[in-house]
């Protein structure tokens, strides 16, 4: 068998309902130990999916963006989530205090919005979410699965 180590699938987001409710989506059915990095402009929905992420998977209280505290935790009785933002990190080396590796564990799901500010730093991703404007008021993603694990997912996806 071949796998492309790319493979998308693009998606229509009219409306901020449809954001979270693909972040909702991805929740039900995603497998741990898993990286997801989160693109897309200000403003193009990031945070807006991490939350339906974690209502999907029964978080009942705010999600704020970690955008001054770089990390925020949250905890399920499946494991952990940890949220990055690295929009306000100055170089990819202030990683390496944050004690970076000391997140990846066995069952965690890792979103990292602005992946790009960690550039050489930062675990690998299974999934890739970019988001951007539709050019209407909406938005648009495109999810690529970079392991065979989440390329399984993106057909379940697909609406
Ligand atoms: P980011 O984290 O990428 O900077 P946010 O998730 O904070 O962006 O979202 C910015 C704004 O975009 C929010 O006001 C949110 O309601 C809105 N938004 C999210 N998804 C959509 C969508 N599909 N269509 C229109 N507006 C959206
Ligand atoms: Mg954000």
């Amino acid at each position: 068998m071949t796998l492309s180590s790319q493979q998308s699938i693009t998606l229509s987001l009219p409306d901020e309902a449809a954001t979270v409710y693909l972040g909702g989506a991805i929740a039900h059915i995603l497998p741990r130990p898993v990286v997801i990095y989160l693109e897309g402009d200000l403003g193009a929905g990031k945070t807006t999916l991490s939350r339906g992420l974690m209502q999907g998977l029964g978080h009942k209280g705010a999600v704020k963006s970690p955008t001054y505290t770089i990390v925020e935790p949250y905890q399920f009785a499946s494991g952990p989530v940890f949220h990055f933002d690295l929009y306000r990190l100055g170089d990819p080396g202030e990683l390496d205090f944050l004690g970076l590796a000391d997140y990846l564990e066995a069952q965690a799901i890792v979103l990292f919005e602005w992946p790009s500010r960690g550039l050489g730093r930062l675990p690998a991703a299974d999934l890739t979410v970019s988001l951007a404007d539709d050019g209407d008021s909406g938005r648009v993603a495109t999810l690529t699965a970079h392991t065979p694990m989440t390329l399984a997912l993106l057909p379940h996806l697909r609406r």
